[in-house]
């Protein structure tokens, strides 16, 4: 995956907010259950529903949808790097943390021309890099131990950097560049959700066809969507933003979808498969739903995982 390296880059809802801090409203600790032994100390913990009371007043629930890991905050990305230093995909192409602005910008554009999201569409508002822990603006507080997740209460997708270098490297994988906009494009895909009122849909927290497998699927087809759109949607410039994404890149994705599924992780982490504990669907659901989306031809409906008798 290559960034063209004269396009212009929009790093305004990129930022990085630190540790401890940097949302808004919300101090509420989120309830996450800890599955002891195995990889230090794995949470499994990734959609949770609260209902925080927000000092400016009024109550505002949010759902967290992210991912299931935990480790010691190392960090990819920079700390406090200033992100409105990415100005261009020569930057991208130099830099991890422009890597991350280009790609967001890609998963805006791609978006923002399906027409069946069209009416709805408005980027996310931002992307919180943040390290070991931060408030959010309706989710509560989160810590390193969560993964990356989305919020709907503000909209905002959150990354705590150290994710790289717990998950793919404890699950025996490789945080490649593409893995990395891998994750970015399926928190993309619960925004998305947001927009469209999917997400109000779920009912069932866990097990195998619960309604949170199928939004974690369904974000993942919407990350293959994208994938396979990149390459051929327009910037705000009416230029390509992103190229070169090879079949070795695609094939760490799936290679990825497979790493972060609840049956891998289940034994990786020295427990047995239990279904009824599933919130993101097995590595073969995850890579089905995943391919699924690449070979949608940007038509969402492709991604209904609601409406799927079978999920993988
Ligand atoms: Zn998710």
């Amino acid at each position: 995956m290559r960034f063209n390296a004269k396009a212009r880059l929009d790093a305004s809802r990129t930022q990085d907010v630190g540790g401890g801090g940097g949302g808004t409203g919300g101090g509420f600790p989120i309830p996450i259950g800890k599955a002891g032994g195995g990889i230090g100390g794995l949470i499994v913990a990734v959609i949770i529903y609260l209902v925080v009371t927000n000092l400016g007043g009024g109550s505002a629930g949010g759902v967290l949808t992210g991912s299931a890991f935990s480790g010691n905050s190392v960090g990819l990305y920079g700390q406090d790097f200033d992100y409105s230093t990415c100005t261009s995909g020569e930057d991208a192409n130099n830099s991890d943390e422009c890597a991350l602005v280009a790609v967001e910008n890609s998963l805006t554009d791609y978006w923002k021309n399906q027409a069946q999201v069209a009416d709805v569409f408005q980027p996310e508002r931002a992307i919180h890099v943040f390290h070991g822990s931060v408030s959010t603006g309706g989710c509560g507080t989160a810590t390193t131990d969560v993964g990356p997740f989305y919020c709907s209460g503000d909209q905002t997708i959150y990354l705590d950097t150290a994710f790289y270098d717990t998950i793919f490297k404890q699950l025996g994988g490789e945080a490649t560049p593409f893995v990395r906009a891998y994750v970015i494009a399926h928190e993309y895909g619960h925004h998305i959700q947001d927009l469209l009122g999917t997400m109000s849909k779920v009912r069932t927290q866990q097990g195998k066809k619960s309604d949170s497998v199928r939004l974690e699927l369904q974000a993942d087809c919407y990350a293959g969507m994208w994938a396979h759109g990149a390459e051929t949607t327009p910037d705000q410039d009416g230029n390509v933003l992103i190229s070169d994404i090879t079949s070795d890149d695609i094939q760490q994705g799936i290679t990825a979808a497979k790493e972060v599924g609840d049956d891998y992780i289940q034994q990786r982490t020295g427990g047995s498969v239990n279904p009824d504990q599933w919130t993101h669907g097995s590595s073969a659901e995850r890579q089905h739903w995943f391919t699924t989306g690449m070979q949608a031809n940007d038509d969402i409906s492709a991604c209904d995982t609601f409406s799927a008798a079978s999920l993988d």
